[in-house]
Parts: structure tokens; sequence; C-alpha cells
């Protein structure tokens, strides 16, 4: 057995006397694992919990949305939804390209769906975040680029710096690079906040794309 940085090797000598090893567990998967099994909110979580997150030690982009809706807590798969196909769209990114592990970490500030309230889906859970990312963001050595989508996001990471709403947050995403760049949510709902906001499709969008692409490359 040896250690490899965060990576513990382990093997066996076959019967011809080759050595064959694999890795075990990474401290990144047992976070995983410890995450998936988190039911610290649960009497809260209307459908219980079901953490829904993708992290790779190697990613170099980080999605940082609100919480999974109701499809998303069903099928297990971030951004699985038309907020998601738009989001690729904006990314200029297919599907095999979005969910690979290698390349993207997808790690909403609320892991499991928060319930619905009277104008859409309820805020990501308040214990989630304290409790995981602070550990989660230690195992992501690699990443250089966060997008911030919504406004429980940009809260998180903008902190004071972030403008009185969204929208001013958004317009001035200059000011937030190289490491994040705030965007709206890229929900249907918000037909309406793209149409009064033309500039976000022709000035941050190829900025978005000019950014992502080469993060994506292996
Ligand atoms: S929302 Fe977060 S803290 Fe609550 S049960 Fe799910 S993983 Fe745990």
């Amino acid at each position: 057995m040896a250690i490899l940085g965060r990576i513990t090797v382990v093997g066996a000598f076959l019967a011809d006397g080759r050595w064959q090893y694999h890795a075990a567990m990474t401290d990144l998967d047992r976070l995983l694992a410890d995450i998936r099994a988190c039911s610290h909110c649960a009497p809260q979580l209307p459908l219980g919990p079901r953490p829904v997150l993708i992290a790779d030690a190697r990613a170099r982009l980080l999605i940082v949305g609100q919480a999974p809706g109701t499809r998303v807590h069903a099928t297990g798969i971030p951004w699985n939804d038309p907020s998601g196909d738009r989001l690729r769209q904006w990314l200029d990114v297919d599907r095999d390209t979005f969910y690979d592990a290698s390349r993207i970490a997808i790690v909403p500030m609320g892991f499991c769906y928060p319930g619905r309230g009277k104008s859409g889906d309820l805020p990501p859970r308040p214990e989630c975040a304290p409790r995981w990312r602070a550990p989660l963001h230690a195992l992501l050595p690699r990443i250089e680029l966060t997008l911030l989508i919504g406004q429980y996001a940009q809260a998180w990471y903008l902190g004071r710096t972030m403008r009185p709403t969204l929208t001013e947050t958004v317009a001035d995403w200059a000011r937030y690079g190289p490491d994040f760049l705030p965007l709206p949510h890229p929900s249907p709902r918000n037909q309406l906040w793209l149409r009064r906001n033309p500039w976000f499709e022709a000035e941050v969008v190829p900025e978005l794309r000019r950014r992502v692409g080469p993060l994506l490359t292996r």
C-alpha cells in the first residue's frame, strides 16, 4: 500500500507475479458518501433527503445553482430540466460535456429539494451550505472559475461586494473576475428578465463562453 497525495493506492501480486493495483476511496469519495447519507434537515424536506451534486477533484469549472427542483429530485441528475437546457445553450456545451465530472463540478447551494412556497420553489435549506461547502471546496483544488447562478450563490460567494439587485450584480460581472461570474437563473420563468436585459445575451454570454471553453479541455 502507498499514499499518493490524497489517494491511497492498494494492490496485490497476481499468480504470474505481476502487481495489480487500484485506487481506494479518496477523501472526496468519503465526503461525497457522507453528503449522500445526510439527513440533517430531513424534517424540513417534503420529499425527504436526496442530495444531488457532482464533484470530481479534476474539475476546473464549478457551477453553483440554488437547489434541485422536483424533476431533478426525481432523476437525481442536476440541471436535468429546461433550465439546464438553457444553461447548456449559454455555455455552448452538449450534455456529455456538461455531465463529465472530470471537467465540471455541479454543487448547488442546497443539495436537496426544499419544497414549494407561494411563488415557486423555496430557497435552498440554510443548513446545507455551512455544513458542506468548506470541506467540499478543500477537495476541489483545480477550480478556476465559479459560475454563481442566482441570488443565493451570489450572496454566499460575493458577500458585501454584491450589488443591491441581481440585475446590477450580473451587469457588474467584470468586477468579480477571474474567479467568479454571476449569472441570472436560466429558468424559462426568467424569460421576461432576459427580454428586458438584452445586454446579458449580447455581452455576458459571449464572455461566459470565452472563459469556460479553455477550462473544458483535458
Ligand atoms: S439539504 Fe443539505 S443539510 Fe439538508 S439533508 Fe440535504 S444534504 Fe443534508
